[in-house]
This record gives structure tokens, sequence and C-alpha cells, in this order.
């Protein structure tokens, strides 16, 4: 049941010469001074364990081995991962020694109805509808990382001053809402796991989701991973102080094009797709002039949106051109760009205060691949009216979902109806699938025409009244 692994040391048994502290994510642990070991409820491996040892460190010693006997006795650990060379506890249970100093115990199991991964506002809605509703939701969200370029909390985490989520009139900054968001989801009792989700396995319920720490298993699944704008990666852009992100630079100009700081200023928006098409259009509201630049000369967008920023006269294409850094100051922010032209690798300097880089997004669904229907992009397909996915029992809402609005308010909104939509299918409601069929928890499928119902055992039958009810009639 221990296994030997390295990493995460506040999850592992730690030898102390004199003594043994366990622990698993979630208890307290002071292995030093208190001595204090408590398992977490979590532990659903190790329910009976509340283990809370004597302050004298050979006390410590000799309660550990105990425990560890105990757990021997009962087939929950080995005998050899119970024990560590030179300790009291290899000692009471004769064991060989074995190599190296850091054990760590079995991986935890929990078992939630309601499993949310991610914490943007799409997630935290649905913890905030599904704690509501008692259904007692477990959220995942990934460690901050800034070379995986996670953050939890979502894109709102990077972003300043939010001017059109509703209820703020006066505006409010993007991290700030993130809080306000966490703190409704945590009043209503959700459940936070920082962790990084490996894999996953969604061929049947519950559905498994594996960390380095855990084994989740969910009756319900709410995928809220979100989607990350692509960057460059040219020189300058990088968040500031290392770049000019957040200070001239921007993946999001519906969030910030509207700020002091774009206004009747000249602007770069990189891109050619319907995106770039959809910024460069509306920051010709606020800006003095807008400059496409696009690594080709024809645009990938649609027709209609390239017609409409070819008739806008606040706009300037430049074909046939890359970005290749951003230049500026942290004092003043973006001062211009340098581009490089594909054709005949000519530099030259545009000037400018602001650059929107609109080179697309990348929905969060790497994880899912293969496990569950996805558009050829990777947004994961959900039913037109409902938020269930192909699978009965996952729903997607937020950004991950949906590569058209890509607002707040509309992930939050999809977050609420992905918690109505667990909710139901806990209840043994019918779900309505992208096929048009609905399905039942029990996995009773009912055909799009209502005409049929299609048992879990195969089985079909006409949906129709029940004959005593029929007859009744
Ligand atoms: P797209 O993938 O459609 O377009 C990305 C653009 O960025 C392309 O022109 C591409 O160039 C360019 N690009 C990609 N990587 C780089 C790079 N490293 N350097 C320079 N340029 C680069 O993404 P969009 O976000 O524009 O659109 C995604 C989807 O969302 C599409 O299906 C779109 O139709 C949809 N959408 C719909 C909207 C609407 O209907 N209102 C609004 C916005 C998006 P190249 O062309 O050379 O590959």
């Amino acid at each position: 049941m221990l296994s030997q692994k390295r990493g995460r040391t506040a999850r592992w048994i730690r030898i102390l010469g004199h003594g043994i502290g366990w622990g698993l994510p979630g208890s307290t642990n002071s292995y030093a001074n208190s001595y204090t070991i408590r398992a977490t409820e979590n532990a659903n491996r190790f329910p009976a364990i509340q283990y809370a040892a004597a302050s004298e460190p050979g006390d410590l010693g000799t309660q550990a081995s105990r425990l560890l006997m105990c757990f021997v006795a009962r087939g929950v650990l080995s005998r050899r991962d119970a024990c560590v060379p030179n300790d009291p506890v290899a000692t009471a249970l004769g064991s060989d020694t074995m190599e190296g100093d850091q054990y760590s115990l079995a991986k935890q199991e929990l078992r939630r109805q309601v499993v949310i991964i991610g914490s943007g506002p799409a997630g935290l809605t649905a913890a905030i509808y599904t704690g509501r509703a008692n259904l007692g939701p477990l959220l995942i969200d990934a460690p901050s990382d800034a070379e995986k370029q996670t953050t939890p909390g979502g894109q709102l985490m990077i972003t300043t001053e939010v001017e059109n989520y509703p209820g703020f009139s006066q505006g409010v900054q993007g991290p700030d809402l993130m809080v306000e968001f966490r703190k409704q989801a945590e009043r209503f009792g959700t459940e936070f796991l920082e962790e990084w989700i490996t894999h996953v396995d969604l061929s049947e319920r519950p559905f498994t989701l594996f960390t380095d720490d855990s084994i989740i298993k969910a009756e319900t699944l709410i995928i809220a991973s979100g989607a990350s704008a692509k960057w460059l990666g040219v020189p300058g852009e990088a968040k500031t102080p290392k770049g000019f992100g957040g200070n001239g630079v921007s993946a999001c100009a519906t969030c910030d094009g509207p700020l002091p700081a774009f206004r009747n200023k000249r602007l770069v928006v990189v891109g050619g797709g319907d995106t770039a098409m959809e910024e460069a259009t509306f920051l010709t509201r606020y800006a003095a002039r807008v400059y496409v630049v696009h690594r080709r000369d024809k645009l990938r967008a649609s027709k209609i949106m390239q017609e409409k920023a070819f008739r806008n006269e606040k706009i300037e294409f430049i074909w046939d051109a890359e970005v290749a850094g951003i230049l500026g100051t942290q004092e003043h922010g973006v001062t211009g760009v340098r581009i490089r032209n594909t054709v005949d690798e000519e530099h030259f300097t545009l000037d400018c205060e602001g650059v929107f880089i609109a080179i697309g997004h990348k929905p969060n669904t790497d994880l899912f691949k293969g496990q569950i229907e996805m558009d050829e992009v990777g947004y994961i397909k959900t039913s037109h009216r409902t938020t269930a996915t192909n699978i009965p029992g996952v729903f997607a809402c937020g950004d991950v979902q949906d590569s058209v609005y890509r607002q707040a308010v509309t992930a939050a909104g999809t977050g609420c109806m992905s918690a109505l939509d667990a909710e139901r299918f806990l209840d043994h409601l019918p779900v309505a699938m992208p096929t048009g069929e609905e399905v039942t928890i029990e996995g009773e499928h009912i055909s799009p025409d209502h005409l049929k119902i299609i048992r879990a055992n195969g089985e079909v039958v006409m949906n129709e009244p029940e004959v005593a009810f029929a007859e009744e009639k």
C-alpha cells in the first residue's frame, strides 16, 4: 500500500530519526515539535484513523509503531512498506531494512456526487449551484504554473478591469471578481483540491480522475477547464515586468480594448481569423488606428467578417508580416512592434501603443482526447439545449465548449446550466443529449422522437403510458 515515490514532501511519510509521521492530503502534520498526526477525513481507505501522538519523541515512535503494526495486521500495509531502517517500527515488526528514506501512502480515494474541473467563472458557478443543492461538489483546479500558463481562477485572473460583468456598475478587477466567486462557492460547501489531473477514465460511471496523490470517483463530472489564448512567444510579450503583458499587450480586446490606456491610440492586432477581424473591428470604437498584422496575404476569417473589416476605414492591413518582437519601456508600456516581412525577410518598426494577439484559443481538453466528442479544434461538443456531452453524466460548460461567445458572463451562465443538468441527472430525470436523445442515470435512452425507450440492458420498449394508467383513463 505504501509506495516509494519522489515529489511532494507534504504527503509523504518522512523518517525523522526517532519516529515516523504520516499524513494524507488535507491532514495536519507537524513532524518536528508537536507530533500531531491527524488523518484527513478524506482518507476513505483509513476511515477509523484519527491519531494524535504524544509530544515526546520516544512516545511518538512507539505509538507510530503500534499504528503501523495495526495497518499491517489488517492488511492495509505490507510488512515491508511499513518499515524503515533503524526505526522503532522496524524493530517492533522485525522487518528487513529498506532503501531510501521517504515513502508515500497509497493514493487517497475520494468519491463524490459532483466533481468539477476548473475554477473560472463556469466552474465556480457550477460549484455555487451544486453546493446550494447539497451535492457537496469537489472542485479540482490546476496549481498556478507560469510555464504551463495555468492560473487558478482562469483567464480573469490575468485581466485587469472588467467593465462588462453585470452587477458592477463601476467595473471590477478580474482577480477581485474571482475571489468573490470562490468565496461564494466556499460558502455553500465546495471542497477544493489543487492538483494536476494526470489522466481520466470516462468509460464508465463513476468516472475516475487520477492525480499524483488522489484517485477521484465522480458520479457526475462537470468539465469547466476553459481555454487558453495562444501567444506568439516573441520578446516583449511576457507578462509585466518581464515583458509588456498587462501593460499594453493583451489577448482580449473585449476585456481590455475600452480601457483608457488604449483610447485614441494606435493598436496592432495580430492574426487573420475571425477573432482577429472581430477584435480589430471592435477596437476601432476606441482606437485612433488599428493595424492588422497577418503572416500571409489571405485571411482565414469568414467572408462576412473580412468584408466588415475591409470596409472599416480605421483598419489597415499589413500583409505577409510577422511580429518579431514587442518594443517599449516599463514606464510607458508598448511603443511599437518589430515586424518581419515573411516574403523578403525585411524588418521594420511599426509605432503603436497597444498589441492584441488574436491568433486563436486552445481549449484545455487534451486530458479528454479520445474519450469525449470534440469538434475539429478540440472544443467539447454539448447539446444545443443543455450542457450534456455525448457521455451521460459528463457535462461541459464555459470556454471549453464555447468558441463563439467566450465571455465571463456566458461562462457563468453555462456553469449554472451544467449544475442544474448534473442535479437533474442525479435525480434520475432525463437529460437531453447532443444527439437529441434523452438519457437517465440508469442508462435508459429515450429516442429523439420520444417514441422509444432503450433500457440499459438493450431492451426496446415503446414510450407509452403505463397500462394501468392507460386503462384507468
Ligand atoms: P483561427 O485558428 O481561425 O485563426 C487564427 C489566425 O491566427 C490565423 O489567421 C492564423 O494564420 C493566425 N496565426 C496562428 N498562429 C499564428 C502565429 N504563431 N503567428 C502569426 N499568426 C498566427 O482562430 P480564431 O480565434 O480566429 O477562430 C477560432 C474559431 O472561432 C473559428 O472557427 C472562428 O470561426 C470562430 N470564431 C467565430 C466568431 C464569430 O462567429 N463571431 C468570432 C471569433 C471566432 P493562418 O491563417 O496563416 O493560419
